[in-house]
């Protein structure tokens, strides 16, 4: 699967080591972003900051956890889907203005970012990053807000698209997830300290207590007198992301109310029924097609084996000698096991296939391996449209699902059969709650209007890039 994650969120509210648990934090969430990593801090009085590009693991130490003076923490784990990747887009971005200093942590994206920043420029502001997150700053810094509080409210009014938003001043944490609940955010408790995170996972790790999620449309603030939530946006149609139980989020983590695991692995069992083919093992491409193998297997009455094991330790970049290997991209990632697939029909289950590349690359190893056949199955419907609200998809020409028929991308990928869950099979596991899903990138029915001229819309992406 080539779909890049997006964010990871993460703060904490009167705890003595809000630091270390806000690192902690963002280890869990690790998975939601690989580029760059940072913690903001407030010791009650000033704000602290630490951001670095790389892993988490790799960017603080005890030195810079102590530094990170205060019981109260934000941090952010990016991959960039707006903006470029370097340091001065890495969050949390800090600035100090007329109504204090703050610092923000995004997970999402805002469709009008553009026409927002078009206007701050036109009127005088001065950009020192190419994320749209730094356009809802702008709009804090002007506004006349008479507090903090209704300057923030006044600012995130004007954003349309997924936001969900942890936010630290020198004496309050804040919490906001957009009106559609595009993307997840959830609260906690530890002892007397309050927890905002992306997933459940993250509360797991520190022993924390999970509470509920922040509503769609909720602002959430914990300060000196206590915690307080309000909904000062108009209320709008739901619309979480699907993906997140299809691929994104981790299988140990609750999200939108339910166990990502149980409802990835119902949709291999789902899978199993709309697309049964003869074959004698199961295969998950590691590790996001794991739970829905699992559910396929059980549903199939196959075994599953790990015929392909995926290495954990692949940095970002890696040499590759001048004498080229075949397929090394994904071969220096996954490595088939001869002795499960040799002679064996096979069924391979994964959850997207975005361009084909990765998945043809697959096939083959699979096939060099010694399989007599090779079924591919897709834990969702083929994706046809790109995603505007914080997945980094590519343009609708380069999705092959929008361009080419299933029989076609099974020539493609050199598979003996292709099969993918309908539409119908990837909603029944949220049951009666399916029409609070978006589900845009496979039907191309957008709940935000999306910028009218996608290609430029994209370009523009890659224009910030260069
Ligand atoms: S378009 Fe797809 S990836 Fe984007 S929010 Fe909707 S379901 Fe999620």
């Amino acid at each position: 699967m080539a779909f890049k994650e997006e964010c990871g969120v993460f703060g904490i509210y009167g705890h003595s080591e809000a630091a270390n648990l806000t690192y902690l934090g963002l280890y869990a969430l690790q998975h939601r972003g690989q580029e760059s990593v940072g913690i903001a801090s407030s010791d009650g009085g000033r704000l602290q900051i630490h951001k670095a590009m790389g892993y988490v693991a790799d960017n603080f130490n005890e030195a810079t956890i102590t530094r990170l003076a205060g019981m109260s923490a934000v941090g952010h784990v990016r991959y960039s889907t707006a903006g470029d990747s370097g340091i001065k887009n890495a969050q949390p971005i800090l600035i100090d203005c007329a109504h204090g200093e703050i610092a923000i942590c995004h997970n999402g994206n805002l469709v009008n970012a553009q026409e927002l920043r078009d206007m701050l420029v036109r009127e005088g502001s001065i950009f020192q990053t190419t994320s749209d997150t730094e356009v809802l700053l702008h709009l804090y810094a002007r506004s006349k807000a008479a507090t903090p509080e209704q300057a923030l409210i006044e600012s995130i009014s004007q954003a349309q698209g997924a936001f969900s938003l942890v936010l630290l001043t020198k004496d309050r944490l804040i919490a906001v997830r957009d009106p559609h609940g595009f993307r997840p955010l959830t609260l906690g408790r530890l002892g007397d300290a309050y927890i905002v995170c992306s997933e459940t996972c993250a509360l797991d790790l520190i022993d924390a207590e999970w509470i509920r999620d922040i509503e769609p449309g909720e602002v959430f603030i914990v300060g000196p007198e206590g915690a307080k939530s309000i909904h000062p946006f108009p209320p709008a149609r739901k619309a979480h992301c699907i993906f997140e139980h299809v691929y994104f989020s981790r299988p140990d983590s609750y999200v939108f109310g339910r166990s990502v695991n149980e409802v990835r692995t119902e949709l291999g069992r789902r899978l199993a029924k709309e697309q049964p083919v003869a074959a004698d093992v199961v295969v998950p491409v590691p590790d996001s097609g794991v739970c829905a193998a699992t559910g396929f297997a059980e549903a199939a009455g196959l075994p599953l084996q790990m015929g392909l094991i995926r290495n954990h330790y692949v940095g970002r970049t890696f040499i590759e000698p001048h004498q080229s290997i075949r397929h090394f991209g994904v071969r220096v990632k996954l490595n088939p096991v001869k002795s499960i697939l040799q002679g064996r029909r096979v069924i391979l289950v994964d959850d997207s296939i975005v361009r084909g590349t990765t998945s043809r690359k697959i096939v083959k190893m699979v096939r060099n391996a010694g399989a007599s056949e090779v079924h591919l199955r897709i834990s969702c419907p083929p994706t046809i449209s790109p995603c505007f609200y914080g997945v980094d998809t590519p343009q609708r020409a380069e999705l092959i699902g929008a361009t080419h028929t299933i029989e076609e991308i099974r020539r493609y990928i050199d598979a003996d059969s292709l099969g993918y869950l309908s539409l119908d099979g990837l909603l029944a596991p949220v049951g009666d709650q399916r029409s609070s899903y978006c589900t845009s990138c496979y039907t191309g029915e957008y709940p935000v209007a999306v910028p009218e001229n996608e290609a430029a819309y994209l370009q523009l992406a890659l224009k910030l890039v260069e």
